[in-house]
């Protein structure tokens, strides 16, 4: 039902309400009105009756009193009239004629109870009012009752009955509330009417300001108000198309504007408002993802930061992130959520394989039959891989991977949002490797590309904890080559270079991965090997002696040998402070320079006689 037949009807029901409350009021007054009407009657009646029954007995012709009663009944509206003997006027005078005998119980309550009593008798074809009036005996009145009639004050001596028709009344109430009604109709029908003209143009309106705000409430701001009312009221319809006008073209840009802040936007939707939230909503989470990720130490916490966004956010179950080396063309797996890598043990470390590197596409299995020949899915039946360019060096390649193909579709309709992450990511990722890079850099030797004093200084102090904690042994060798200033002098400074760099190169291949090999200053150079046993460590300490003993370095047409110089000390044996055993190296190295050269001399605690 809309809204104009409701007013309508609202309308018509006041109306018929006031009109039935009408109706009743004046049939409740009216049959007040001609019922009470009927009772004085009878009352009346009942007085003529009296007086009439007085008169005949005084004059003694109580006889006759039948043709004065036909003749009172007789009267208009009068159905029926009769008396009744009380037992004493029955004892005194006998029982009367045959019709003045009790005819019901009315007569006799009436007769006994010497009250009067009515009674309204209806039916469909009609309505009588009875009227049952006792005769009380008084010596007050006139005459005295109690002359003739041999009983007491107040006694009853008979009624009078009476049975009035009253249809005439009935019809008369009925064919006013049928006017009442009549009239009521035609003021209902012009009112609605009226009502109707004047509240249609509002009604249209309404309608379609429903159907605009309808619209608005979906996105739609097109909607344009018209309406037929004249003046002051009509502004509602002009300020609600120019707001709407405004809306249309604010959240319109809003929403472009919005967009070019993430590349892909998957969140799209028709109404405009809720779209502008959502972008404003990812695009806020994405700022605190990179504002934290700005603050991670390194790429590898940036990286567990993704592995937990992808877990946590967006609730992929199982994926596997790899690193892809461009130069190298090598991919190599970061992250998986469980179980082995999703593809062929080739696409793990040749990054051709992987058909989402190798295009540069989006890779959905539910696109086509065996789209990767790589990818082996290990019990799982659809995948989406996803590549994401880092930067000249770098690339990620997301694959997730899913038993059902409508999860993968759920998957697939968050891979836009993932991106934005990633790009948001990318920068940051950058610079982490930039400073990782130039931080490497600053910890290696340019020359020999050995580790420098600096990272000693800084492996030290993040080593101390470990060294007193787990006890971790160290033999250190101080190395310096014997008179080396003699090459630069004689053959040059890149003469000298190449002496440096063949040594270490002696130094890398002699020691194991666990060891390290430092460039300490200009020529000499430090070895800390780690857990080393003393013959491991003398073994170590003349091969490399030997070794670069052995060399021959050709420069100019000249064939020259070199030899070293080796300090050795232990850590925990000599001193259990690392700085304390590299000097106590440095001693060993001074003794062994002091006492010719090109020799091996393990530090003992004489040594510190000469200091
Ligand atoms: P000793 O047997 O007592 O060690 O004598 P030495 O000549 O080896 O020692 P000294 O400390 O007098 O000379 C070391 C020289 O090494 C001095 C410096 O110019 C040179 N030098 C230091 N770094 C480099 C480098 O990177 N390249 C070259 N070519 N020479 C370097
Ligand atoms: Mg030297
Ligand atoms: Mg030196």
């Amino acid at each position: 039902m809309n809204t104009k037949t409701k007013i309508l009807l609202i309308v018509a029901m006041i109306f018929l309400g006031l009109v039935t409350a009408t109706i009743i009021n004046v049939a409740i007054n009216f049959r007040d009105y001609a019922y009470n009407n009927a009772i004085e009657k009878s009352k009346m009646t009942a007085e003529i009756v009296r007086d009439g029954l007085t008169a005949h007995m005084v004059n003694g012709i109580m006889d006759k009193r039948e043709f004065f009663l036909r003749n009172i009944a007789n009267a208009k509206d009068v159905e029926a009239l009769w008396i009744v003997r009380s037992e004493s006027v029955v004892a005194q005078y006998g029982k009367g004629f045959k019709n003045e005998s009790v005819r019901d119980l009315i007569d006799k309550s009436v007769l006994k109870e010497g009250k009067m009593v009515r009674e309204i008798m209806e039916n469909a074809d009609k309505a009588i009012l009875r009227v049952s009036i006792p005769y009380i005996a008084s010596a007050y009145g006139s005459p005295n009752c109690l002359q003739c009639h041999a009983v007491q004050e107040g006694d009853v001596l008979g009624a009078i009955s009476m049975e009035f028709n009253i249809d005439d009344i009935r019809q008369a109430g009925t064919l006013t509330i049928a006017k009442i009604f009549g009239i009521n109709l035609i003021f209902l029908i012009i009112a609605v009417f009226i009502t109707n003209h004047y509240f249609k143009p509002y009604m249209h309106l309404f309608l379609n300001l429903q159907q605009g705000i309808k619209k608005a409430h979906l996105g739609d701001f097109t909607h344009r108000f018209t309406t037929e009312i004249k003046g002051e009221e009509s502004s509602v319809a002009e300020e609600m198309n120019s707001l709407f006008e405004k809306m249309q073209d604010a959240f319109g840009h809003i929403k472009e504007e919005l967009s070019t802040f993430i590349s892909r936007n998957n969140i799209s939707c028709d109404d405009p408002l809720y779209e502008a939230r959502n972008i404003i909503h990812e695009l806020s989470n994405i700022y605190k993802f990179k504002k934290t990720i700005e603050l991670d130490k390194d790429k590898y916490a940036i990286y567990e930061r993704i592995y937990s966004l992808l877990e946590n956010k967006f609730d992929l179950k199982h994926f596997a992130l790899y690193e892809v080396n461009h130069a190298r063309k090598e991919r190599k797996l970061l992250y998986i959520t469980h179980g082995e890598s999703f593809c062929s043990h080739k696409a793990d470390t040749d990054a051709l394989e992987c058909r989402a590197y190798r295009t540069s596409t989006d890779i959905i299995s539910t696109d086509f039959p065996e789209l990767c020949s790589a990818c082996t899915q290990n019990g799982e039946t659809e995948y989406a891989c996803v590549p994401f360019n880092i930067n000249n060096d770098y690339s990620f390649v997301l694959s997730i991977s899913s038993k059902r193909a409508e999860e993968l579709g759920d998957i697939s309709s968050k891979l836009h949002s993932i991106e934005n992450y990633l790009e948001a990511a990318k920068p940051v990722i950058e610079s982490k490797i930039l400073m990782d890079v130039l931080r490497e850099s600053s910890l290696r030797d340019g020359l020999t590309g050995l580790y420098n004093r600096r990272f000693l200084e800084e492996y030290i102090e993040h080593e101390q904890a470990h060294i007193k904690r787990d006890g971790t042994a160290y033999d250190i060798m101080m190395i310096d080559i014997d008179f080396f200033k003699l090459i630069n002098d004689t053959y040059g400074h890149d003469a000298g270079d190449i002496v440096i760099e063949t040594l270490s190169g002696i130094l890398t291949s002699s020691i194991r991965e666990s060891d390290m090999a430092i460039r300490y200053g200009g020529e000499e150079f430090l070895i800390l090997l780690r857990h080393s046993t003393h013959d491991a460590t003398m073994k170590i300490a003349s091969n490399i002696h030997d070794s670069f003993k052995e060399h021959k370095f050709t420069f100019g047409n000249e064939n020259v040998e070199k030899t070293l110089s080796i300090g050795i000390a232990k850590l925990p044996d000599d001193n259990d402070s690392i700085w304390k055993v590299i000097k106590y190296a440095d001693i060993a190295l001074y003794a062994a320079k002091n006492t010719g050269r090109d020799k091996i001399v393990e530090f003992t605690s004489d040594m510190f006689d000469g200091y």
